[in-house]
């Protein structure tokens, strides 16, 4: 698989040096810096399109501001890439209305945001998904007793972080695992956003929190805390219009974090909440509190 990059700024150049390090340099078939001090908006990028682009099969879009982000469609054109990721780390970034004129203007290659970038699964694209094997949202293999004893990455953030969390989870108490791996990527630090972003009602540092913690309740099968619905309590319907599901940052990406079940009642995936409480504050009934150490229930 042939990478071709375009990068600006901080964010961009620690993902380049990241996936390079963990065995893609020999796939990275060009990297263009962009400047990171460019105008927000901009008339005519043309003058801002890479000369002499290689063949490539993936475009990754690395931390453009505005609408430099209008050279993604030539450059995809002028390299035969029919895949592109553009992750979102900022909600300043790209526009809703800026990522409809892009998807509008790249024909039929397949193109994702990942809101962020540690949120990318495969998505039924060959070359997406060949990245998303190995870079998107963290899937680790953990040994433990009653410590954490080994932990592998099976999948890690584009940024990195996932390797670091890893290696600072050996010998902690597995009750305190989910926390330190939140503490952890935090110190890292993550680069993603800390203002609230508008389509989620989070912060997009945030969800990058939820994921990684995500990743160490699957393979512990319990989650330390998380939003529990009283099923007596909950009066789902058109009584609440299942505000619950609405708000949730989670499932404002795509994640199946809330269910409304045949019965239209709530339920909340224990595995994936990141205990924000945005649910709790809008249920209309008081029907769901934070409980702890809940166990994950496997998907039937
Ligand atoms: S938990 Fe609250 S908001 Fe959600 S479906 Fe039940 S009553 Fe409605
Ligand atoms: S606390 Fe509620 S809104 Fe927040 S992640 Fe969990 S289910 Fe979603």
């Amino acid at each position: 698989m042939n990478i071709f990059i375009l990068t600006s700024g901080k964010y961009g150049s620690r993902i380049v040096n990241n996936i390079a390090q963990r065995g893609f340099a020999s796939s990275i078939v060009g990297i263009h810096e962009v400047p990171e001090d460019l105008p927000e908006f901009i008339d005519d990028v043309s003058s801002y399109i890479p000369d002499n682009l290689p063949n490539a099969d993936l475009i990754l879009s690395l931390g453009l501001y505005g609408d430099i982000n209008m050279i993604i469609p030539a450059v995809a054109s002028n390299t035969g890439a029919k895949s592109i990721i553009v992750p979102i780390h900022d909600p300043k970034q790209i526009p809703l209305g800026l990522q409809r004129e892009i998807e509008s203007e790249i024909g039929s290659a397949k193109i994702v945001f990942p809101k962020p970038f540690c949120s990318l699964e495969p998505v039924g694209d060959k070359y997406i998904d060949k990245f998303a094997e190995y870079f998107g949202k963290p899937e680790l293999k953990i040994e433990f007793n009653d410590l954490i004893k080994h932990v592998e990455v099976k999948r890690g953030a584009p940024c990195g972080s996932t390797w670091f969390v890893a290696e600072k989870l050996e010998n902690v108490p597995v009750g305190e695992a989910e926390f330190e791996a939140g503490g952890k990527y935090h110190n890292y630090p993550c680069l993603a956003s800390m203002s609230v972003d508008p389509q989620v009602g989070d912060t997009i540092l945030h969800l990058a929190g939820y994921k990684i913690k995500e990743a160490v309740k699957k393979e512990l099968g319990f989650a330390a805390k998380s939003a529990v619905v009283d099923e007596e309590t909950c009066e789902g319907g058109d009584n609440c219009d299942h505000i619950c599901y609405d708000v949730c940052p989670n499932v404002k990406i795509g994640d199946e974090t809330v269910k409304i079940k045949g019965n239209e009642k709530a339920e909340i995936d224990a595995q994936s909440c990141g205990c924000c409480e945005i649910c709790i504050q809008k249920c209309p009934f008081g029907a769901i509190e934070i409980e702890d150490k809940v166990n994950i229930k496997k998907s039937e």
